[in-house]
């Protein structure tokens, strides 16, 4: 079993990298290669969440889970909110094969699904991009949403403003103008992400402009919301995968309220093997519910040991 810290993977997946892993296993689940166990999530108390994530790819011969969680008492002992690792096992036999760093890679992954949401779904000529939320995974948005599309600015808000500045230094280094604004200014952007770990809707309809892509990323657990149930009943609906997204995700609200029904949710997947069209007109409101899966994580995972191999980097270890 090869085992592959934390530390190494900044130098073995790039954004590129994980942007392409994780649109091909979106592929192989549209296609019926591959396919995520249920979710197993746990509330610890005092805000903290455990859970796993798991699933078998087929078509890239991945099997394997990933475990961890959200523990937002860690920003003040100087560590992120996120704490995982991938375990990943050999689908024909069972036996172990690698045990991955989840931290970064957790974060190139779903930086890169609302990235491939965007490509897909935003229109051509997006200009702004709205930023809601400016924790960790913000920066990983920002800068996987400025590789495709060329946007001239970014506007964002935060519940708490003192966050926002360092999500502005990543725009300036993107060369980006950077405006902190509140919700309203919000119907200016043409492409709007929102990863916040809010436990109710800060962005409204009345917020967000005909013609809108949304990336709705921070609702990956149920009680978190971000956004209006009247804004995803209004948006056409696309998801990483359609049993999580009325479970865990942000639609799990307007579900819950009677205004979406789990038919009218596309899997984004089927928009990228050309099911589905996509975007069917400039005014229409399109809405991604990123609930993160766990065959991103192993699709992730699978090239960090594909790289660690091939420069004899990692430990590995006879269990
Ligand atoms: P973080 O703790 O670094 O940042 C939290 C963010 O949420 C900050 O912007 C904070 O200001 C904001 N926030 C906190 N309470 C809020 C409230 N009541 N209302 C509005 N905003 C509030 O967290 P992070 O690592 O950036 O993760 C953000 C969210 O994304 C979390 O909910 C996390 O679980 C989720 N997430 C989802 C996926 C996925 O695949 N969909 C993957 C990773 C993280």
């Amino acid at each position: 079993m090869l085992i592959v810290p934390e530390a190494l993977i900044a130098d073995l997946v790039s954004p590129e990298d994980a942007f392409a892993a994780v649109e091909a296993v979106f592929a192989a689940m549209d296609a019926g290669g591959a396919y995520n166990f249920p979710v197993v999530r746990e509330a610890l108390g005092e805000g903290r969440q455990y859970g796993f994530k798991s699933g078998l790819d087929r078509t890239g011969h991945l099997l394997g889970v990933k475990a961890g969680g959200y523990f937002p008492g860690n920003a003040a002992k100087g560590m992120i909110n996120h704490q995982s690792s991938v375990f990943l096992f050999d689908p024909d036999t069972g036996r172990p094969v690698a045990m991955v760093g989840g931290n970064l890679l957790t974060a190139l992954r779903t930086a890169a699904a609302s990235a491939i949401s965007i490509d897909r779904l935003a229109r051509t000529d997006a200009k702004v991009l709205g930023m809601v939320g400016a924790g960790h995974q913000a920066a990983f948005q920002l800068r996987a949403a400025a590789r495709v599309r060329r946007f001239e600015k970014v506007i964002a808000w935060n519940l708490h403003p003192d966050m926002l500045p360092r999500l502005g230094a990543v725009a300036a280094e993107l060369g980006l103008p950077f405006e902190a604004v509140p919700l309203e200014r919000m119907v200016e952007a043409d492409v709007i992400v929102t990863i916040t770990s809010s436990p109710a809707a800060s962005l409204m309809a009345a917020h967000v402009s005909p013609g809108t892509h949304l990336a709705c990323m921070g609702t990956d657990t149920v009680g978190k919301q971000e956004v209006d149930p009247a804004l995803v009943a209004g948006a056409s609906l696309f998801t990483d995968e359609v049993a999580q997204s009325v479970t865990i995700g942000e639609a799990q609200h307007a579900v819950k309220a009677g205004l979406v029904d789990a038919t009218a949710i596309t899997p984004l997947g089927a928009v990228i093997t050309g099911r589905h069209r996509g975007r069917a007109f400039d005014s229409e409101v399109t809405l991604f519910d990123g609930t993160g899966v766990g065959l991103q994580d192993l699709a992730v995972a699978g090239r960090a040991v594909v790289r660690a191999q091939e420069r004899g980097l990692g430990s590995a270890i006879d269990v």
